[in-house]
């Protein structure tokens, strides 16, 4: 045996050697005796085909051999079956060469045994055909899904009824996973990407819902849910299934819509969309709640239309049901999006009004919604004339539950009723009277600015150490032809309110400045003139164009002029107030704070806000020297003025023992009953001609 011999005996590989003329054996190794049962020996005395080599002479020469044959190649490769001694086969992959054996030119083939693998093959078919009968009966589809790191992805598998679903063959789905993808509802694509990055991210579950565009069924829904598995190479495989939704959506759909109808069934009225009893009682008892945890007030509204009745019976019932889906849009119009209207049935409304700051905005809605009705409102061609009666109930100033609120509410509707209908009443009498007079009031005013009732009185500013006329204040008095002299106190928050501050300052503005112009002029000397103005006013676009005509006008010069805005003002918008004030200052007009220490400026707005003077409060001077507290706060704001080399000055002085306090602690300028009430132009020019001086009358207490 050479050492060739010596190998191939080893080598596990099945080993033939035969002669190239005769096709008889001429070697076979150990693995091959072994496989086939025959001996050495035995062996020699066949040819190739006795093994059913498929390399018979004949076939082999004519076809499959030709191109070795002709050197074509120096190996072929063939596939085929080999009997045994004891009859049995076995499939093996052939390798053939031409080689020089003991001599002579000779065929090797080198076998490799299929069997295992071929067995291999017949377990993993077998095991997909059970795969795929299990599948077929899951209602789903069950995949694999990779992902590798380079963002490309596969389907390793799908199970056949992934057809069912994508319409898209499992076998060309696992060639190419972009098939599947384009059947992806386009709105849906982003969702299905970013839960399988985030799944890969987390290793969470994969589960979404998502819609395809299936060629022949259309719009389905599906449901995928897979769980992720991390391979060695990075990529990460997911394990799962996916199922068909498209009913269930439906279904889900359906139960929804039915739910809002119930829901709408029970929460609102059918007729006008409004919330109905139910709702409201639910509405107000999340109000009370949120109410007493924010200490903000609520009002109830109970309307009642006043001649709904007569309608119903004349213009019958559908006219009736016009009349209130009206009213439903009309009452809609006046209330904020975040109140509750609802009907309690019949004519009967009511409006919850949450977060109210005071009660004239209670009584505002309730005119607004007197006068709105006051206009016909057209029903089937015919003018119809309604009008309603409201009754109010606050929380928590009349009660804390919610019946007690509807009861109150109800029960000062009929009082409105009583009252000859048409108005409204709040369930505490003292709140309505002084609503009506304040209706009253805003009417007047509107009517007192035309008639001239307003007229300016002026009080003196005095130098405390030297009782020296250095100013004036200009106030407005409203002389009413029939309550007599109003204090300001009365109308000016009525007239803050609405646009009319607008007009009274504006004529205070002029009167008073034309005034002060005409003294200079006389040659005297009032000192300057401190005029009180709402933020309104100095924020309208022309104020700065008007007071500028009206200086030129009269000769009136600018550093004669005060402007007093009060911290509270400033502080709804102090950026666009502080630009206003600028422009002010640049005319060369002074700004002073009015009724400074009871707002809560901040010192870091007071540095930027463009004033020369603090005038401070009545409330902190009222009790001097005697309060500890008030002197104090006192003494800090003079101290304030100082640093910020400001001017100062208080109001509301009335005695001696207030004067010296104040001088002492450095706040010479005093305004206040001690010199002066507010007095008439008249008054005023009778101290200027007596040379501006001032008596101290601490005895004098007058209004
Ligand atoms: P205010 O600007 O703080 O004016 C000072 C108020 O204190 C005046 O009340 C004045 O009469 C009163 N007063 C002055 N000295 C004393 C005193 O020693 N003791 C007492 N008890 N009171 C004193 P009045 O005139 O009733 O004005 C009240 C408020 O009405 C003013 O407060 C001001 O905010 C506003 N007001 C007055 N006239 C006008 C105006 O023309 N336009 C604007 N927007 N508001 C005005
Ligand atoms: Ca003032
Ligand atoms: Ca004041």
């Amino acid at each position: 045996m050479n050492i060739e011999d010596g190998i191939l005996e080893h080598i596990t590989n099945e080993v033939y050697i035969f002669d190239i003329n005769t096709f008889k054996f001429i070697y076979i190794n150990k693995s091959a005796q072994i496989n086939l049962g025959y001996s050495k020996k035995e062996i020699k005395k066949f040819t190739a085909d006795k093994l059913n080599l498929k390399v018979s002479k004949e076939n082999f020469t004519k076809s499959v051999g030709l191109p070795l044959i002709n050197n074509e190649v120096n190996s072929i490769l063939l596939s085929t079956t080999l009997q045994r001694k004891d009859k049995t086969c076995y499939e093996v992959e052939l390798s053939l060469l031409k080689t020089v054996y003991e001599g002579r030119v000779a065929y090797v083939a080198i076998a490799l045994d299929l069997t295992e693998q071929i067995n291999m093959k017949k377990t993993l078919a077998s095991q997909a055909e059970t795969l795929r009968k299990l599948t077929h009966y899951v209602p789903g589809t069950l995949y694999q899904f990779k992902l590798y790191p380079d963002g490309r992805s596969s389907f390793p598998y799908a199970s056949e009824n992934i057809y069912d679903l994508y319409e898209v063959n499992a076998e060309s789905l696992m060639q190419n996973a972009i098939e599947g993808f384009v059947r992806h509802h386009p709105d849906d694509e982003k969702k299905i990407y970013d839960t399988i990055q985030k799944s890969a991210q987390t290793m969470d579950e994969w589960s979404c819902e998502y819609r395809v565009n299936l060629p022949n069924k259309g719009l389905r829904w599906l449901e995928g849910h897979s769980t992720p598995e991390k391979l060695a190479d990075d990529s990460v495989l997911w394990h799962g299934y996916l199922m068909d939704i498209t009913e269930r959506k439906a279904t889900e759909k359906l139960l929804l819509k039915q739910q809002t109808v119930l829901q709408q069934q029970a929460y609102y009225d059918s007729l006008t969309g409004l919330a109905n009893r139910r709702l409201l009682l639910d509405r107000l008892g999340k109000a009370i709640q949120k109410g007493t945890r924010h200490t903000s007030k609520l009002a109830l509204l109970f309307i009642d239309l006043d001649n709904f009745k007569e309608i119903n019976d004349s213009l019958g019932h559908d006219a009736g049901d016009k009349v209130l889906i009206e009213i439903t849009s009309i009452l809609t119009a006046i209330i904020r999006s975040e109140d509750t209207i609802a009907r309690l049935g019949g004519d009967e409304f009511t409006i919850l009004l949450e977060n109210i700051t005071n009660t004239e905005s209670v009584a505002t809605v309730c005119n607004k919604i007197l006068q709105k009705l006051a206009h016909p409102i057209k029903i089937d061609g015919s003018e119809l004339y309604i009008s309603c009666s409201i009754g109010i109930s606050l929380f928590p100033d009349d009660g804390i539950k919610v019946h007690d609120l509807l009861k109150y509410a109800d029960s000062a509707m009929y009082k409105a009723k009583r009252e000859g209908k048409n108005n409204f009443q709040f369930y505490d009498t003292k709140l309505t009277e002084l609503a009506t007079e304040r209706v009253i009031m805003e009417t007047g005013l509107r009517l007192a600015i035309k008639n001239k009732e307003l007229e300016v009185y002026y009080q003196p500013q005095v130098d405390g150490r030297t009782d020296k006329l250095i100013g004036i204040e200009a106030l407005v008095r409203w002389n009413h032809p029939t309550m007599g002299l109003v204090p300001p106190a009365k109308f000016i928050p009525i007239a803050e309110a609405t646009p009319l501050i607008i007009d009274l300052d504006r004529f205070v503005m002029e009167q008073a400045m034309t005034q002060v112009a005409h003294w200079y002029e006389k040659g005297l000397n009032p000192g300057g003139l401190a005029l009180n103005l709402s933020v309104k006013q100095i924020q309208q676009k022309d104020y700065i164009s008007s007071i500028q005509l009206l200086m030129k006008k009269i000769k009136f010069k600018p550093y004669w002029l005060e402007l007093e805005v009060t911290e509270g003002q400033i502080m709804t918008n102090p950026k666009k107030a502080i630009k206003t004030l600028q422009k002010i200052r640049n005319l060369g007009i002074d700004l002073a704070i009015d009724d400074f220490g009871t707002g809560y400026s901040s010192l870091s707005y007071l540095k930027k806000l463009p004033i020369n003077k603090l005038k401070i409060d009545r409330e902190f001077i009222k009790n001097l020297p005697e309060s500890k507290e008030d002197a104090a706060i006192t003494q800090g704001i003079i101290i304030l003025t100082k640093i910020l080399n400001l001017d100062v000055i208080a109001e509301g002085v009335e005695t001696e023992e207030q004067k010296n306090f104040l001088i002492e602690g450095g706040c010479n300028a005093i305004q206040g009953y001690l010199y002066s009430k507010p007095v008439t132009a008249v008054e005023l020019e009778v101290i200027l001609q007596n040379g501006c001086r001032m008596q101290s009358n601490s005895r004098q207490r007058v209004y």
